[in-house]
């Protein structure tokens, strides 16, 4: 990075936000052909070096066959596959031809997978063989469906023809270039607060993209970069696949689903440095952690608040504490407790950081659009006029959604978060706006309340959610998953509201403690506060 990170997010933009610009060239075919873009790791532990020049081949014979079906620049190609070596191969031949990349996570159920794959318009499906069977039709799967299914792998699938069938004869053919504001991705939101948006993502994109891998994960040349999540989601596909690519520095590229057992394991064996991964992962590694620890440079986490506790953890079991980094799909990472030299500050405890370069988020008032002042809680807001990097656009086929996403002067768009900001422009996060709780006239943010009930050794998880009160407005009720071998009685409960008065509030504590199996998350492991709402106000009914 140079001197100033401001002359650095111009030249980002002057390489990615140009009406030449080609996707595979920027993420492949730039870069040295010898240089190791992942190394592929499988669950046995082995793995293989994936270079950029065998990259090149593979994409451009799967592109080939792509161009062999029809498929040119604007068409929808989606993707249900594992993290693996093919997987990337497949994602370049997509932006080789110039078509839309449409990500479907793994973990997905049939429903899942059709309602994205007609609301993105797909003509093609790509599928590992696993996988293949949720394609079949019935239930949500036409008989007769719109796109075509092609299978990875050599087994035979009804219904679908094999990648390696496919005739790639055109391979000399040119990268297709679509240009800065051609589409790249076609994605969707997590579905945490209802059913998911589609947010098209356009080339230029990848100037934040790669400002992120610099900023705020301070990625180096010499770094063994790992990020955890999976491609199916923003986090993963930004910054585990597209920053590397971008970039062209070599991470890891895990074969495997999760498990604590296996992260820590090639956190050892391959001497991750550089460490990226969601809440849940942290807590979970914390869980299984006897016997292990690691020595990072960096660690980040993003997509959930990050809990006090496993930052305290970090520090002695990581060798690091972990930095937060908050961002969306709509924008990815956009305030953060940054690691690069130059913009590291110490942060408050518990803040999420400033806005990254190229970025200006604000704070604004609950009843008017104008700033609020330092530490005052209101609406988590970007500003549209002072953000180079901006490359939202509106959510697919949703003017309705996309306008409530902005004040109506178009000048902020809206995050739909809830925090604060001090006088040294560090922001602290508290709530969804819909999350939030407002019991007599306070507002409260549900995460503050969970982060106190996880401090007791028997708990292993909480959600806070307000619950209407003809008295108060709203009332807490918390819904507690208890670790292995502890039981949920009066007392616990008792002893739970006592430590949230002791160490939150006297009057925010949970009226009611629920014990409960486990939390309703969206397949990336984010709680689904709504659904805890509406079974509260059914038990409710039901007393
Ligand atoms: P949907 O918009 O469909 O309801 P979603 O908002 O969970 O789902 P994402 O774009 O994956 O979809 O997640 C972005 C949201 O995740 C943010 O708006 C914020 O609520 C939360 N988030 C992300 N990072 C952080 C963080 N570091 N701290 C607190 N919350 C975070
Ligand atoms: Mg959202």
């Amino acid at each position: 990075m140079g001197a100033d990170p401001n002359t650095r997010v111009r030249e980002l933009l002057d390489t990615y936000d140009r009406g030449d610009a080609c996707a595979a060239e920027l993420l492949c075919d730039r870069h040295p052909a010898e240089a190791v873009a992942f190394t592929v790791v499988e669950s046995d532990l082995s793995s293989v070096d994936l270079t950029y020049g065998e990259l090149r081949e593979r994409s451009e014979r799967y592109a080939a066959a792509l161009a062999g079906l029809g498929i040119g620049p604007g068409d929808r190609v989606a993707t249900l596959m594992a993290k693996s070596a093919d997987l990337v191969a497949v994602l370049l031949a997509v932006w080789r031809r110039g078509a839309v990349h449409v990500p479907l996570f793994t973990a997905f159920a049939p429903p899942a997978i059709a309602f994205r794959l007609r609301a993105a318009d797909t003509a093609v499906v790509i599928a590992d063989p696993d996988q293949a069977g949720k394609l079949a039709p019935g239930g949500d799967m036409p008989a007769d469906p719109p796109w075509r299914t092609v299978v990875t792998g050599q087994d035979d699938i009804a219904g679908a023809v094999r990648l390696a069938d496919l005739p790639a004869s055109d391979t000399g053919a040119p990268a297709v270039t679509v240009g800065g504001d051609g589409l790249l991705v076609q994605l969707f939101t997590s579905g945490t607060t209802g059913t998911p948006k589609g947010v098209p993502i356009p080339v230029r994109a990848l100037a934040s993209f790669h400002a992120y891998q610099e900023f705020a994960l301070d990625v180096r040349p010499d770094d063994v970069f790992w990020n955890a999540a999976d491609p199916g989601w923003a986090y993963g596909l930004y910054y585990a696949i597209l920053g590397p690519l971008v970039s062209g520095t070599r991470s890891l590229l895990l074969h495997a689903g999760f498990s604590p057992e296996l992260t820590w394991q090639v956190l050892d064996r391959f001497g991750v440095t550089n460490f990226a991964a969601a809440p849940t992962v942290y807590r979970a590694l914390r869980g299984g952690s006897e016997g292990h620890s690691a020595r990072l440079r960096r660690a980040s986490s993003a997509g959930e608040p990050l809990t006090p506790d496993v930052v305290a953890w970090s520090a002695e079991a990581l060798g690091v504490a972990v930095r937060d980094h908050y961002g969306q799909t709509e924008h990815g990472m956009v305030i953060c407790n940054a690691w690069h030299d130059e913009l590291n500050a110490i942060a408050p405890a518990g803040s999420m950081g400033r806005s990254l370069p190229g970025w200006a988020c604000t704070v604004l008032a609950d009843e008017a659009d104008i700033e609020a002042p330092p530490g005052q809680l209101g609406r988590i807001a970007i500003d549209t006029r002072h953000s180079a990097l901006l490359w939202f656009v509106g959510y697919l086929g949703d003017p309705e959604r996309s306008a409530q996403r902005y004040t109506s002067d178009g000048r902020w768009y809206l995050t739909g978060d809830a925090g604060s900001r001090d006088s040294d422009g560090f922001f602290h996060f508290s709530a969804r706006d819909d999350d939030v709780i407002i019991m007599a006239g306070y507002r409260i943010g549900p995460f503050e309340v969970e982060s106190v009930l996880v401090l007791h050794s028997g708990v292993a998880e909480a959600a806070v959610v307000g619950l209407p009160d003809e008295l108060r407005g709203e009332v807490l009720e918390a819904f507690v998953v208890l670790r292995e071998g502890v039981t949920g009685t009066d007392t616990l409960a008792e002893e739970l509201q006592t430590l949230v008065k002791k160490k939150f509030a006297a009057h925010a504590y949970p009226r009611r403690v629920h014990f409960v199996r486990d939390l309703p998350k969206t397949p990336s492991g984010k709680i689904q506060r709504f659904l805890l709402r509406d079974q509260g106000r059914t038990a409710a009914g039901q007393r």
